[in-house]
């Protein structure tokens, strides 16, 4: 299965509207309300509005409270319990004055509540405001996920992918790569073409390696400072060697001059690393065995990729 990439609304997309109630009157006004702006899915129970959220991921959720079976109330806890699913807001559609069953509302953790019967403006107002705020979550959500420098995924995402890939490999029985990548000589580039250069040499490095990993869910991260990493799911060690290669190649064929390196280039060093998890072990000991991978390399001369299976 996918690792969720919990795709940010953009400018390219419209919002996922999920309305969820068991009167096809209220689905029908709703829709007419927004079906110029938003992509629109409906549920008819608290069952099947529960699988649309997992396999949708609709960005906001307009959540009937009384329903046969399966009431408002309860479709909420289930969606907050659920990881995937307990960031998607919900604003509830009940036909209650009563402050009580608001409070209970807001203490399950919906965004906001609209009144039987609806009224266009005051809905279409509160949806919109909602969808506005979730829009500007998103984008604060990817961006601290991102190395500023670099544009490529940042440590904190590799952490969080490789903890979700790793649980994958190990429920699948499948083998999982990890590349290290350190580039060679960088404090004699930095110390010798500036720190400006030195950035935008990362910059180049960073592109070439992100470029050169092909399948969607390679993973390419800054590590840290000159230092990369590469998570290949579903990968085996052949595999994972022959990206590295490619990675190799793609940084040296950018040819950036670097004349204080025992090679006139910029190269980079890389570990390999594969394991098939098992339920005792842990993705701590991947990373440490590409590190030591790369310590490898790194004593063999650089320029290389050294392997520990
Ligand atoms: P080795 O081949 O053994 O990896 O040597 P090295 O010089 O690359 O390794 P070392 O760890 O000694 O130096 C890493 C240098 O990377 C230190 C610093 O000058 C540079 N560096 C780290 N982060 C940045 C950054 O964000 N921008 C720039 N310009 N340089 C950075
Ligand atoms: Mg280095
Ligand atoms: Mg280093």
């Amino acid at each position: 299965m996918p690792v969720n990439t919990d795709e940010p609304i953009t400018t390219n997309r419209k919002p996922k509207l999920l309305i969820v109630d068991d009167q096809v009157l209220i689905i029908r006004v709703l829709h007419e309300l927004f079906k110029d702006s938003c992509d629109i899915y409906m549920a008819h129970n608290g069952l099947d509005a529960i699988e649309k959220c997992t396999s949708i991921e609709p960005d906001l959720i307009l959540l009937d409270v009384v329903m046969p079976k399966m009431d408002g109330y309860e479709v909420c806890k289930i969606l907050k319990a659920n990881e995937q699913t307990a960031k998607i807001p919900i604003i509830f559609i009940t036909g209650s004055f009563e402050e009580a069953d608001e409070l209970k509302g807001f203490e399950l953790g919906a965004v906001d509540f609209i009144r039987k019967p609806i009224n266009a403006v005051i809905t279409r107002a509160r949806v919109n405001n909602h969808l506005a705020l979730k829009k500007q979550t998103d984008l604060l959500r990817s961006i601290a996920l991102i190395d500023g420098l670099t544009g490529i995924a940042n440590r904190r995402r590799f952490e969080a992918a490789i903890h979700t890939e790793w649980l994958q490999s190990v429920r699948d029985k499948s083998a999982i790569s990890l590349l290290m990548i350190d580039i060679d000589e960088f404090k004699k580039y930095n110390d010798h073409y500036g720190h400006l250069a030195g950035d935008d040499c990362l910059k180049k490095v960073a592109q070439a390696i992100n470029e050169a990993t092909g399948r969607p869910y390679d993973l390419t991260a800054r590590y840290g400072g000159e230092e990369f990493v590469v998570i290949l799911p579903k990968t085996n060690h052949e595999g994972a060697q022959l990206v590295a290669k490619q990675i190799m190649k793609a940084v040296r064929d950018l040819n950036i001059p670097h004349e204080k390196s025992a090679h006139p280039i910029v190269t980079i060093s890389i570990g390999v690393t594969t394991m098939i998890p098992e339920q005792t072990s842990n993705f701590e000991t991947l990373i440490t065995t590409a590190d030591q991978a790369l310590y490898k390399a790194k004593s063999t001369g650089r320029n290389t990729l050294s392997s520990i299976e």
